[in-house]
Protein backbone atom coordinates (compact mmCIF):
# COMPACT_ATOMS: atom_id res chain seq x y z
CA UNK A 1 0.00 0.00 0.00
CA UNK A 2 1.40 3.38 -1.24
CA UNK A 3 2.01 5.89 2.02
CA UNK A 4 -0.65 8.47 0.59
CA UNK A 5 -3.03 5.48 0.44
CA UNK A 6 -2.71 4.49 4.31
CA UNK A 7 -5.65 4.64 6.58
CA UNK A 8 -3.47 7.21 8.63
CA UNK A 9 -2.98 9.26 5.84
CA UNK A 10 -6.47 9.46 4.88
CA UNK A 11 -7.44 10.50 8.07
CA UNK A 12 -4.58 13.07 8.24
CA UNK A 13 -5.36 16.76 8.37
CA UNK A 14 -2.15 17.09 6.93
CA UNK A 15 1.02 14.80 6.12
CA UNK A 16 5.06 15.90 6.63
CA UNK A 17 7.29 14.10 4.07
CA UNK A 18 10.89 13.35 5.27
CA UNK A 19 13.43 12.39 2.71
CA UNK A 20 16.23 10.39 4.28
CA UNK A 21 18.21 10.27 0.61
CA UNK A 22 18.09 13.90 1.08
CA UNK A 23 19.08 13.96 4.21
CA UNK A 24 22.13 11.50 3.63
CA UNK A 25 23.01 13.54 0.69
CA UNK A 26 22.67 16.53 2.63
CA UNK A 27 25.04 15.29 5.30
CA UNK A 28 27.62 13.89 2.40
CA UNK A 29 27.96 17.31 1.50
CA UNK A 30 29.62 18.64 4.80
CA UNK A 31 31.27 14.77 4.93
CA UNK A 32 33.06 15.64 1.10
CA UNK A 33 33.86 19.22 2.41
CA UNK A 34 35.34 17.61 5.39
CA UNK A 35 37.44 15.32 3.76
CA UNK A 36 39.12 18.13 1.46
CA UNK A 37 40.30 19.11 4.54
CA UNK A 38 41.53 16.31 6.16
CA UNK A 39 38.39 16.27 8.60
CA UNK A 40 35.29 14.90 9.02
CA UNK A 41 31.51 16.01 9.91
CA UNK A 42 29.55 14.88 12.66
CA UNK A 43 26.02 15.73 12.89
CA UNK A 44 23.95 17.82 15.63
CA UNK A 45 20.36 15.70 16.56
CA UNK A 46 19.35 17.74 19.03
CA UNK A 47 15.87 18.60 19.82
CA UNK A 48 14.49 15.38 18.00
CA UNK A 49 16.66 15.88 15.17
CA UNK A 50 15.30 19.34 14.69
CA UNK A 51 11.73 18.01 15.22
CA UNK A 52 12.38 14.97 12.21
CA UNK A 53 12.42 12.34 14.62
CA UNK A 54 16.14 11.34 15.63
CA UNK A 55 15.05 7.50 15.68
CA UNK A 56 14.61 7.51 12.25
CA UNK A 57 17.08 10.45 11.37
CA UNK A 58 20.47 8.79 13.71
CA UNK A 59 19.97 5.49 11.77
CA UNK A 60 19.93 7.28 7.95
CA UNK A 61 22.79 9.18 9.32
CA UNK A 62 24.60 6.12 10.81
CA UNK A 63 24.11 4.26 7.46
CA UNK A 64 25.67 7.63 5.52
CA UNK A 65 28.93 6.98 7.83
CA UNK A 66 28.47 9.08 10.23
CA UNK A 67 30.10 8.22 14.03
CA UNK A 68 30.10 11.76 15.95
CA UNK A 69 26.93 12.27 17.40
CA UNK A 70 25.65 15.65 19.09
CA UNK A 71 22.92 16.43 21.03
CA UNK A 72 22.04 18.89 23.91
CA UNK A 73 20.44 16.81 26.72
CA UNK A 74 21.39 13.84 28.64
CA UNK A 75 18.24 12.55 27.88
CA UNK A 76 18.45 12.81 24.66
CA UNK A 77 21.84 11.56 24.93
CA UNK A 78 20.63 8.24 26.55
CA UNK A 79 17.60 8.14 23.83
CA UNK A 80 20.24 8.29 20.92
CA UNK A 81 22.67 5.19 22.19
CA UNK A 82 19.38 3.05 22.35
CA UNK A 83 18.81 4.08 18.69
CA UNK A 84 22.78 3.67 17.13
CA UNK A 85 24.85 1.08 19.29
CA UNK A 86 27.81 1.34 20.95
CA UNK A 87 29.94 1.93 18.58
CA UNK A 88 29.35 6.09 17.94
CA UNK A 89 30.54 8.97 19.88
CA UNK A 90 27.69 11.03 21.41
CA UNK A 91 28.57 14.80 22.57
CA UNK A 92 26.00 16.81 24.67
CA UNK A 93 26.14 20.14 25.43
CA UNK A 94 24.70 20.76 27.94
CA UNK A 95 27.99 19.37 29.77
CA UNK A 96 28.23 17.20 33.26
CA UNK A 97 25.61 18.36 36.02
CA UNK A 98 25.12 16.86 39.22
CA UNK A 99 24.32 13.48 39.82
CA UNK A 100 24.25 12.38 36.25
CA UNK A 101 28.20 10.65 36.40
CA UNK A 102 26.59 7.29 36.27
CA UNK A 103 24.59 7.94 33.05
CA UNK A 104 27.83 8.97 30.90
CA UNK A 105 29.34 5.59 32.19
CA UNK A 106 26.52 3.62 31.58
CA UNK A 107 25.77 5.43 27.90
CA UNK A 108 28.98 5.89 27.19
CA UNK A 109 28.69 9.94 26.75
CA UNK A 110 30.73 12.35 26.00
CA UNK A 111 30.07 15.51 28.19
CA UNK A 112 30.83 19.03 26.63
CA UNK A 113 32.10 20.45 29.37
CA UNK A 114 31.26 24.04 30.09
CA UNK A 115 32.83 25.68 33.02
CA UNK A 116 35.30 25.65 35.45
CA UNK A 117 32.69 23.97 37.79
CA UNK A 118 32.29 21.62 35.52
CA UNK A 119 35.66 20.82 34.66
CA UNK A 120 36.37 20.03 38.41
CA UNK A 121 33.09 18.12 38.74
CA UNK A 122 33.95 16.04 36.35
CA UNK A 123 37.87 15.81 37.30
CA UNK A 124 36.67 14.64 40.35
CA UNK A 125 33.78 12.28 39.09
CA UNK A 126 36.39 10.02 36.68
CA UNK A 127 39.25 12.47 34.96
CA UNK A 128 40.36 9.03 32.62
CA UNK A 129 37.04 9.28 30.61
CA UNK A 130 36.81 11.12 27.93
CA UNK A 131 35.45 14.54 27.69
CA UNK A 132 35.36 17.60 25.24
CA UNK A 133 36.08 21.28 26.12
CA UNK A 134 33.67 24.54 25.18
CA UNK A 135 35.52 27.36 24.70
CA UNK A 136 33.26 30.66 24.76
CA UNK A 137 34.87 32.66 22.01
CA UNK A 138 32.12 35.32 21.74
CA UNK A 139 28.87 34.31 22.68
CA UNK A 140 28.79 35.01 26.20
CA UNK A 141 26.60 31.89 27.31
CA UNK A 142 28.13 28.24 27.30
CA UNK A 143 31.94 27.83 27.16
CA UNK A 144 35.17 28.64 29.41
CA UNK A 145 36.30 32.34 29.02
CA UNK A 146 39.66 32.38 27.46
CA UNK A 147 41.15 33.05 30.75
CA UNK A 148 39.97 30.57 32.57
CA UNK A 149 41.81 28.38 30.27
CA UNK A 150 45.08 28.68 32.03
CA UNK A 151 43.44 27.60 35.17
CA UNK A 152 43.12 24.02 33.64
CA UNK A 153 44.72 21.35 34.87
CA UNK A 154 46.47 19.36 31.83
CA UNK A 155 45.10 15.59 33.64
CA UNK A 156 41.94 15.12 31.57
CA UNK A 157 40.97 13.27 28.66
CA UNK A 158 39.68 15.72 25.85
CA UNK A 159 38.57 14.23 23.18
CA UNK A 160 37.34 17.76 21.40
CA UNK A 161 38.08 21.09 22.20
CA UNK A 162 35.20 23.71 20.64
CA UNK A 163 33.30 26.43 20.07
CA UNK A 164 30.87 28.40 18.57
CA UNK A 165 30.22 31.12 16.22
CA UNK A 166 27.85 34.01 16.91
CA UNK A 167 27.09 34.74 12.86
CA UNK A 168 28.56 31.91 11.23
CA UNK A 169 25.28 32.46 8.50
CA UNK A 170 26.78 36.30 8.12
CA UNK A 171 30.05 35.51 5.65
CA UNK A 172 30.74 39.27 6.12
CA UNK A 173 30.07 39.75 9.64
CA UNK A 174 33.37 40.57 11.23
CA UNK A 175 33.02 38.54 14.19
CA UNK A 176 34.01 35.13 12.77
CA UNK A 177 37.75 36.12 11.88
CA UNK A 178 37.99 37.20 16.00
CA UNK A 179 36.80 34.47 17.00
CA UNK A 180 38.64 32.17 14.75
CA UNK A 181 41.81 34.09 16.25
CA UNK A 182 40.57 33.87 19.99
CA UNK A 183 39.84 30.11 19.21
CA UNK A 184 43.35 29.38 17.80
CA UNK A 185 44.92 31.58 20.73
CA UNK A 186 43.93 28.53 23.35
CA UNK A 187 44.40 25.58 21.54
CA UNK A 188 48.23 25.44 21.68
CA UNK A 189 47.21 25.71 26.18
CA UNK A 190 44.76 22.37 25.50
CA UNK A 191 45.90 18.92 24.46
CA UNK A 192 42.77 17.52 22.81
CA UNK A 193 42.52 14.65 20.45
CA UNK A 194 40.20 17.08 18.02
CA UNK A 195 39.13 20.63 17.45
CA UNK A 196 35.96 22.01 16.43
CA UNK A 197 34.49 25.22 15.63
CA UNK A 198 32.19 25.19 12.82
CA UNK A 199 28.27 24.67 12.59
CA UNK A 200 26.18 24.22 9.35
CA UNK A 201 26.96 27.69 8.07
CA UNK A 202 30.58 28.04 9.48
CA UNK A 203 31.32 25.06 7.76
CA UNK A 204 31.00 27.11 4.33
CA UNK A 205 33.18 30.11 5.72
CA UNK A 206 36.08 28.48 4.18
CA UNK A 207 38.71 25.59 5.55
CA UNK A 208 40.01 27.46 7.88
CA UNK A 209 37.19 27.23 10.43
CA UNK A 210 37.10 23.59 9.62
CA UNK A 211 39.89 22.11 11.71
CA UNK A 212 38.95 18.58 12.64
CA UNK A 213 34.67 17.87 13.11
CA UNK A 214 32.10 19.57 11.26
CA UNK A 215 29.11 20.00 13.29
CA UNK A 216 26.25 20.69 11.01
CA UNK A 217 22.81 20.68 12.49
CA UNK A 218 20.10 22.86 10.51
CA UNK A 219 21.59 22.72 7.16
CA UNK A 220 20.99 18.78 7.59
CA UNK A 221 17.52 19.11 7.79
CA UNK A 222 17.34 21.14 4.28
CA UNK A 223 17.52 24.73 5.79
CA UNK A 224 19.86 27.10 3.70
CA UNK A 225 23.55 27.92 5.36
CA UNK A 226 24.31 30.38 2.89
CA UNK A 227 21.63 33.09 3.57
CA UNK A 228 21.07 34.94 0.27
CA UNK A 229 22.66 33.01 -1.34
CA UNK A 230 21.24 29.58 -3.45
CA UNK A 231 20.85 26.94 -1.33
CA UNK A 232 23.65 24.20 -1.35
CA UNK A 233 21.09 21.94 0.49
CA UNK A 234 18.27 19.38 -0.54
CA UNK A 235 15.39 19.60 1.26
CA UNK A 236 14.12 17.00 3.14
CA UNK A 237 10.76 18.03 4.29
CA UNK A 238 7.59 18.73 2.57
CA UNK A 239 4.51 19.74 4.41
CA UNK A 240 1.19 19.18 2.65
CA UNK A 241 -2.13 20.29 3.75
CA UNK A 242 -5.53 18.84 3.02
CA UNK A 243 -8.42 21.25 1.75
CA UNK A 244 -11.91 20.92 4.04
CA UNK A 245 -13.80 23.13 2.55
CA UNK A 246 -14.22 25.85 -0.45
CA UNK A 247 -16.89 28.43 -0.54
CA UNK A 248 -17.65 31.69 -2.91
CA UNK A 249 -18.53 34.49 -0.90
CA UNK A 250 -21.99 36.04 -1.88
CA UNK A 251 -21.21 39.35 0.22
CA UNK A 252 -18.10 40.92 0.66
CA UNK A 253 -17.10 40.10 4.02
CA UNK A 254 -14.53 39.53 7.04
CA UNK A 255 -12.96 35.85 7.34
CA UNK A 256 -12.07 34.24 10.25
CA UNK A 257 -11.22 35.47 14.29
CA UNK A 258 -11.01 38.71 14.56
CA UNK A 259 -12.11 40.29 11.13
CA UNK A 260 -8.18 40.66 10.04
CA UNK A 261 -8.65 40.26 6.60
CA UNK A 262 -11.08 41.58 4.00
CA UNK A 263 -12.35 39.49 1.29
CA UNK A 264 -14.42 40.79 -1.89
CA UNK A 265 -17.37 39.83 -3.10
CA UNK A 266 -17.24 36.43 -5.31
CA UNK A 267 -13.52 35.61 -3.42
CA UNK A 268 -12.98 32.25 -2.96
CA UNK A 269 -11.78 30.26 0.41
CA UNK A 270 -9.99 27.48 0.99
CA UNK A 271 -10.03 26.01 4.24
CA UNK A 272 -6.88 23.90 4.93
CA UNK A 273 -6.56 21.69 8.02
CA UNK A 274 -3.57 22.91 9.32
CA UNK A 275 -3.32 25.12 12.61
CA UNK A 276 -1.47 26.84 14.91
CA UNK A 277 -1.28 23.59 17.46
CA UNK A 278 0.47 22.12 14.52
CA UNK A 279 3.33 24.67 14.51
CA UNK A 280 1.81 26.26 11.67
CA UNK A 281 3.13 29.45 13.00
CA UNK A 282 0.26 31.82 13.97
CA UNK A 283 2.65 34.28 12.95
CA UNK A 284 1.79 33.38 8.86
CA UNK A 285 -1.65 35.25 9.32
CA UNK A 286 -2.25 37.15 6.45
CA UNK A 287 1.60 36.97 5.12
CA UNK A 288 2.35 33.29 4.22
CA UNK A 289 1.25 31.64 1.73
CA UNK A 290 0.99 27.68 0.10
CA UNK A 291 1.26 26.62 -3.26
CA UNK A 292 -1.11 24.44 -5.33
CA UNK A 293 0.96 22.64 -7.94
CA UNK A 294 2.87 25.93 -9.28
CA UNK A 295 0.02 28.24 -8.19
CA UNK A 296 0.84 30.35 -5.19
CA UNK A 297 -2.58 31.70 -2.93
CA UNK A 298 -2.11 33.44 0.34
CA UNK A 299 -3.57 32.73 3.62
CA UNK A 300 -5.78 35.18 4.53
CA UNK A 301 -7.58 36.03 8.29
CA UNK A 302 -5.55 34.51 11.57
CA UNK A 303 -4.16 31.19 11.63
CA UNK A 304 -5.80 29.43 13.89
CA UNK A 305 -5.58 25.84 16.08
CA UNK A 306 -6.34 23.50 13.56
CA UNK A 307 -7.28 25.40 10.28
CA UNK A 308 -6.18 28.21 7.73
CA UNK A 309 -8.09 29.99 5.05
CA UNK A 310 -6.32 30.57 1.84
CA UNK A 311 -7.37 32.65 -0.96
CA UNK A 312 -7.80 30.36 -3.99
CA UNK A 313 -9.67 32.64 -6.33
CA UNK A 314 -6.76 32.69 -8.95
CA UNK A 315 -6.47 28.83 -8.62
CA UNK A 316 -6.96 26.49 -10.96
CA UNK A 317 -10.68 24.38 -10.04
CA UNK A 318 -9.00 20.96 -10.46
CA UNK A 319 -6.12 21.69 -7.84
CA UNK A 320 -8.87 23.19 -5.16
CA UNK A 321 -11.35 20.51 -4.80
CA UNK A 322 -11.98 19.42 -1.14
CA UNK A 323 -9.87 16.58 -0.46
CA UNK A 324 -6.67 17.51 -2.27
CA UNK A 325 -3.91 18.57 -1.03
CA UNK A 326 -1.74 21.90 -0.51
CA UNK A 327 1.63 22.54 -0.38
CA UNK A 328 2.54 24.41 3.17
CA UNK A 329 6.03 23.70 2.48
CA UNK A 330 7.49 22.53 -0.26
CA UNK A 331 9.42 23.01 -3.60
CA UNK A 332 8.13 26.36 -4.28
CA UNK A 333 8.27 27.35 -0.47
CA UNK A 334 10.93 26.11 1.26
CA UNK A 335 11.42 25.66 5.20
CA UNK A 336 13.63 29.37 5.02
CA UNK A 337 10.82 31.59 2.85
CA UNK A 338 8.25 29.92 5.33
CA UNK A 339 10.19 30.84 8.39
CA UNK A 340 11.11 34.71 6.65
CA UNK A 341 7.28 35.06 6.43
CA UNK A 342 6.67 34.22 9.72
CA UNK A 343 9.22 35.82 11.51
CA UNK A 344 11.88 33.22 12.55
CA UNK A 345 14.05 31.50 11.62
CA UNK A 346 14.49 27.76 9.84
CA UNK A 347 15.14 26.25 12.87
CA UNK A 348 12.04 27.52 14.78
CA UNK A 349 9.93 26.27 12.14
CA UNK A 350 11.13 23.15 12.11
CA UNK A 351 11.79 22.32 15.54
CA UNK A 352 7.76 23.11 15.97
CA UNK A 353 6.34 20.72 13.36
CA UNK A 354 3.48 18.84 15.31
CA UNK A 355 3.22 16.34 16.64
CA UNK A 356 -0.51 15.65 14.76
CA UNK A 357 0.76 15.46 11.17
CA UNK A 358 1.09 11.89 9.32
CA UNK A 359 4.30 11.32 8.91
CA UNK A 360 6.13 9.53 5.87
CA UNK A 361 10.00 8.49 5.69
CA UNK A 362 11.16 8.04 2.12
CA UNK A 363 14.39 6.99 0.60
CA UNK A 364 16.42 4.42 1.06
CA UNK A 365 16.34 3.81 4.51
CA UNK A 366 12.76 5.12 4.89
CA UNK A 367 9.89 2.69 5.11
CA UNK A 368 6.53 3.77 6.57
C1 LIG B 1 22.98 23.49 17.68
C2 LIG B 1 24.46 23.54 17.63
C3 LIG B 1 25.16 23.24 16.45
C4 LIG B 1 24.47 23.03 15.13
O1 LIG B 1 24.16 24.31 14.61
P1 LIG B 1 23.45 24.50 13.20
O2 LIG B 1 23.43 25.98 13.05
O3 LIG B 1 22.09 23.92 13.33
O4 LIG B 1 24.27 23.82 12.18
C5 LIG B 1 26.54 23.17 16.51
N1 LIG B 1 27.21 23.41 17.67
C6 LIG B 1 26.57 23.74 18.82
C7 LIG B 1 27.35 24.02 20.03
C8 LIG B 1 25.17 23.83 18.84
O5 LIG B 1 24.55 24.17 19.97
Amino acid sequence: MSPSQSPEALRAGAILTIDLDALVSNWRLFQDMAEQSGAISGAVVKAAAYGLDVSRIAPALLNAGCQTFFVATISEAIQLRAIIGPAPSIHVFCGFLDGTGPDFVTHNLVPVLNSLDQVTAWRDFDKTMPCDLHIDTGMARLGLEISDVQQLVGDLNIDIVLSHLVSAEDSDAPINARQLTAFKSVLAQIKARRISLANSSGSFLGTDYHFDVLRPGVALYGANPTPNKPNPMTQVIRLQGRILQVRTLTNAQSVGYGSTYQASVGAKIATIAVGYADGFLRSLSNAGFVYFGEHKANIVGCVSMDLITVDVTNIPQALILPGQMADLIGPNNPIDDVADKAGTIGYELLTQLGTRYHRVYTGQTGKT
